[in-house]
């Protein structure tokens, strides 16, 4: 049988999903089945890792059995996963020692914000790590875990423990405990990892308090991660691209060179731009993160490749506000039309502001606000504004990778939820004043996995073979002039002014 189709496991925060792509990097069919969130206290979140494999293995069986595929059909599996989230196991029977700590859980913070408090630690985990020290990263999480769960640093102290963030649960689990590996872009989220020289850093282990022993060997995203032993689910099948969801969407949307920039319009929005080989230090609080590369053509390892990463905390959050507490429309589809029977917002702009702005501004302590009401202000003018607000939040992040980096953004590569809405994708070409390109498949998370591997594996042969696959459905560009963009920027910023708290 031909070897034609590529599975890619994408292992998210509220589903495990299995995607099969045929040889034309087209999606033939998706299995899934939702996660359970373990929420112990207020702030705490969890998942069982048990329940991480059993939905994952399962939505591959039923992702097989829907398509009557013969797992010899299968060239090989690639894995892509929420980041971060914490997983520590006994090396001998592989079983967790306890639950996954969560990339939102937020019980390490008080912690996180003792250690920092002394005098250049908070700059060193900067420099090495790109990253803003905080409890959303895996090291505070681990260190919990060997510091509560009672014989932990016994055992981890003797080696009889394995630390993961889930692409390596699933990789130790798949390959029947052979394979205790990461890929570079799920170390880099880790706040272990040194970015710039490639490795698991004594400093910060020593900061942390964690034993090297317990961390993955860390290997490029595109290549060898073992083979799947699993008689009964798959044998065989060798994995061959592993990347944490966001990077794996960059790599999906073939974001393959420095500048080419893309953004996730979900409940948030989450944006990275390719920096090519140079870890771009943000002046705006983003974050400095590896990218996933393709396979060096000549068979050695790549060069490290990064990105500048930055996420919007409201964005389809404030859409499904307007649904349920002011109860604008009853679906989001919706705000499409009502932006669209309007010329405009009549001076009208939502910051939705809830949790405070994060970058460029962050500010904590700000709220949103709507404002420039009149009388003639109608229900659609507020919903135009507040799909606005979504643009205006991620150009604002845009801008700040450009300025950081020094780059030009050429085209901004969408996908996620909203990215449906022609409304929005106009008026974020018109802000950005560059294109805005929707390609036909928006599952853009696993085909970078898919792709990761299928370069590895030889379905694919180069990244250039990758962009003739990846159309776009619709490229909108910008239709406005260059002062009324200042001018509404300049509108914009006026709002956030007015929203902050002092
Ligand atoms: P997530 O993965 O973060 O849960 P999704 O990528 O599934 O999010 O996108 C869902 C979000 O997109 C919701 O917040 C919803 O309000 C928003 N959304 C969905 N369709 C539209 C639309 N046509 N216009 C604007 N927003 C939309």
């Amino acid at each position: 049988m031909t070897k034609r189709f590529v599975i890619a496991l994408d292992q998210g925060t509220t589903s495990s999903r299995a995607v099969l792509f045929d040889g034309n990097g087209k999606v033939v069919d998706i299995a899934s089945r939702p996660l359970r969130q373990i929420y112990p206290q207020p702030g705490w979140v969890e998942h069982d890792p048990i329940e991480i494999l059993s939905t994952q293995l399962g939505a591959l069986t039923e992702l097989l059995v829907a398509t009557g595929i013969e797992p010899a059909e299968v060239a090989c599996l690639g894995i892509t996963n929420q980041r971060e989230t914490t997983i520590v196991w006994d090396r001998e029977t592989s079983q967790p020692i306890t639950n996954a700590i969560g990339w939102q859980c937020r019980r390490t913070a008080p912690f996180m914000e003792e250690l920092t408090k002394a005098s250049g630690v908070a700059e060193m985990i900067r420099e090495k790590t790109g990253l803003v020290p905080d409890a959303y990263f895996s090291a505070s999480k681990l260190r919990w875990i060997l510091d509560n769960i009672e014989g932990a640093r016994e055992a981890a102290e003797e080696g009889r423990l394995a630390f993961g963030t889930v692409d390596t649960w699933l990789l130790w689990a798949l390959t029947g405990g052979e394979v205790h590996a990461t890929d570079s872009t799920n170390a880099s989220r880790t706040m272990l990892y040194d970015i710039h020289r490639g490795c698991w850093d004594e400093e910060l282990l020593e900061l942390f308090d964690i034993p090297a022993s317990l961390c993955p060997e860390v290997r490029p995203s595109s290549g060898s991660f073992g083979t799947t032993n699993r008689p009964g689910v798959l044998t065989g099948i060798p994995i061959c691209g592993v990347a944490g969801d966001q990077q794996s969407a960059l790599f999906g949307q073939c974001c393959f060179s420095s500048g080419e920039a893309k953004n996730t319009y979900g409940t948030g929005c989450f944006l990275l731009m390719n920096t090519g080989n140079e870890a771009v230090r943000s002046e705006s609080g983003l974050i400095t993160t590896i990218a996933a590369s393709a396979p060096s053509s000549n068979g050695g390892t790549p060069k490290t490749e990064y990105a500048l990463e930055g996420s919007v905390f409201v964005a389809g959050a404030l859409i499904q506000w307007l649904r349920d507490q002011l109860e604008f429309i009853e679906d989001a589809a919706e705000t499409e039309i009502h932006a669209q029977s309007v010329d405009d917002t009549l001076g009208v702009y939502v910051v939705p502001a809830f949790t405070g702005l994060g970058a460029p501004w962050w500010d904590p302590d700000a709220r949103g606000i709507i404002c420039g009401l009149t009388s003639a202000v109608q229900k659609s003018h507020i919903i135009r504004a507040a799909l606005e607000s979504l643009a205006f939040q991620s150009c604002d992040l845009l801008h700040a990778m450009e300025h950081d980096s020094g780059r030009t953004i050429e085209a901004l590569s969408v996908d996620g939820g909203a990215c449906v809405n022609n409304f929005l994708m106009q008026f974020q070409a018109d802000m950005l004043g560059c294109a805005v390109v929707r390609p036909e498949n928006v599952e853009s998370t696993a085909a970078g996995a898919a792709y990761l591997a299928g370069l590895a594996a030889g379905i694919w042969n180069s990244p250039d073979e990758l962009r003739e696959l990846h159309r776009p459905e619709h490229t909108f560009l910008p239709e406005i002039d260059e002062s009324f963009r200042q001018e509404r920027l300049a509108q914009w910023h006026r709002a956030i002014q007015r929203c902050r708290s002092n």
